[in-house]
């Protein structure tokens, strides 16, 4: 019985889908104005695992995930490279597709974006204007009322008093409340525009997600799901927009993950204290950096360094040191490894519990090689077939226990000859000289029944 955390009602839920075994989630997606770094990564894979997992157990996923492709940031760097912002956008994109699909993140069903769903968007804000809930500003931008949505401060459980005064809200003079946000602004001389019952404009951040979603998903749909910083109020806009635009529920529920952090600070773009998916991948396989997204729970803070990039390699070493030399063999099933596993995935996507139970595995992997072959390969698949629903440990082990070698692989295998050659002239000194020399180089030899075998252990 899968359970998910709701940030809607603050609790555990019992995760109902409204059609039986489908299921349909949105999850805001990227502003494409730069590269990716690792905490996008983090909010993304923690996705991935969701519907990894929804599918997993056997529901249909509409999985959409939209690309934000005009926003100010685009617009103010397209303007300091003096380039397009179609320009920009299309770069970033492909830059964001590719660090992607290093990572193994499910793609998802329908990728909006934002500026292809304007008339959606229009369509909306009229809806929110005719049922009182927006107005005209006397400066010619149309505003969201927040006082006339009771419901404002649900997501965020905040009331409308506390959010104003605890929340830095720009104070504009022509606001009715501070807290109203834009739907619709008038464009500026330059600036990509739109035609609008308005005038020429464009939207506002908030609304382009609202219209997305009901049109891929309807009005009412499953799960909506971001990082923590879009609770509010990117998120508790989106409700305000939709639910006073369709007059009913949107989301059921809402999932919101923990920041990847440097030191106390979320990592962020404005910050620039960030590193890249593409920096980590120069060095080390992607598996790792998913494997260190893992091991912390999606809601949890997680603390960045990269010693916790080191451990990570360590961890999949170990993994795949199981899984290597494995005959082929039918899995194990109805074992209590895969009864805890799923427990764990159970309760609110609980991926550290669940890796601790796929470490119990690996280890009885390594006892049973000794006695009975065979079982350890049953139990091997079984390793492989859990990880595939964290979209881990499917490489083949040789390859990945070779990844991130700075020596040549050569180099290391004429070492490993010169060191055999050596024992066979019972020259022991020399073969355990060549050895130490070897594990300088972080390069660890094992001889058993298919030779003298080589991984390397990571810095
Ligand atoms: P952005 O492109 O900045 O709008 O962010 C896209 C998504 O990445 C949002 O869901 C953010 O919450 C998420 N995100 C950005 N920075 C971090 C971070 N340091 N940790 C976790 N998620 C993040
Ligand atoms: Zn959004």
């Amino acid at each position: 019985m899968l359970k998910i955390f709701n940030t809607l009602t603050r609790q555990k839920e019992v995760f109902k889908p409204i059609h039986p075994n489908k299921v349909s989630l949105y999850v805001c997606g990227v502003t494409v104005y730069d590269y990716c770094h690792i905490g996008h990564a983090r909010t993304y894979v923690s996705a991935d695992i969701v519907i990894r997992y929804l599918r997993w157990l056997g529901y249909e996923v509409n999985y959409v995930r939209n690309i934000t492709d005009i926003d100010d940031k685009i617009i103010k760097r397209a303007n300091e490279n003096n380039e397009d912002v179609t320009a920009v956008t299309k770069r970033f994109t492909q830059a964001m597709h590719e660090d992607f699909a290093s990572l193994n993140l499910i793609p998802p069903n329908h990728e909006p974006r934002a500026t292809k769903y304007i008339p959606q968007m229009i369509t909306l804000i009229e809806k929110i204007i005719a049922n009182g809930c927006g107005y005209v500003a006397s400066n010619g931008d149309v505003y969201f009322d927040v006082r006339r949505f009771p419901d404002y401060g649900c997501l965020s459980h905040h009331d409308i008093e506390q959010l104003e005064s605890g929340a830095r809200v720009e104070v504009v003079e022509v606001k009715r409340d501070p807290l109203d946000f834009v739907l619709w602004k008038l464009a500026k001389p330059g600036e990509p525009s739109w035609d609008s019952p308005w005038g020429k404009g464009r939207p506002g951040w908030h609304i382009e997600c609202s219209a997305m979603a009901i049109e891929l998903l309807g009005e009412h749909f499953d799960i909506h799901g971001g990082g923590r910083d879009l609770m509010f109020p990117h998120h508790e806009n989106e409700i305000a927009q939709s639910q006073a635009a369709t007059q009913q529920k949107f989301a059921n529920l809402w999932i919101h993950g923990g920041f990847l952090q440097i030191g106390k600070e979320k990592m962020s773009k404005s910050l620039g204290n960030f590193v890249t998916i593409r920096d980590v991948l120069k060095e080390y396989e992607p598996e790792v950096l998913r494997y260190l997204l893992l091991a912390s729970h999606y809601r949890s803070e997680l603390i960045y360094t990269s010693d916790i990039l080191i451990q990570s390699r360590q961890a999949l070493t170990r993994f795949y040191t199981a899984l290597r030399f494995l005959p082929n063999a039918e899995r194990v099933t109805n074992t209590d490894f895969e009864k805890q596993f799923t427990a764990a995935m159970d309760d609110d996507f609980n991926t550290p519990v669940a890796l601790s139970v796929l470490f119990e595995l690996a280890h009885e992997v390594q006892r049973l090689r000794e006695k009975d072959l065979q079982s350890a390969a049953a139990h091997g698949e079984l390793l492989r077939y859990l990880g595939e629903a964290l979209g881990i440990l499917q490489a083949d082990p040789e390859l990945f226990l070779k990844s991130g070698v700075t020596v040549d692989a050569a180099q290391i295998e004429a070492l490993i000859t010169a060191r055999n050659q050596a024992r066979k002239e019972k020259n022991w000194s020399e073969a355990d000289r060549i050895r130490d020399e070897l594990t300088k180089l972080q390069i660890a030899i094992e001889d058993g029944a298919n030779g003298t075998t080589w991984k390397y252990m990571g810095k």
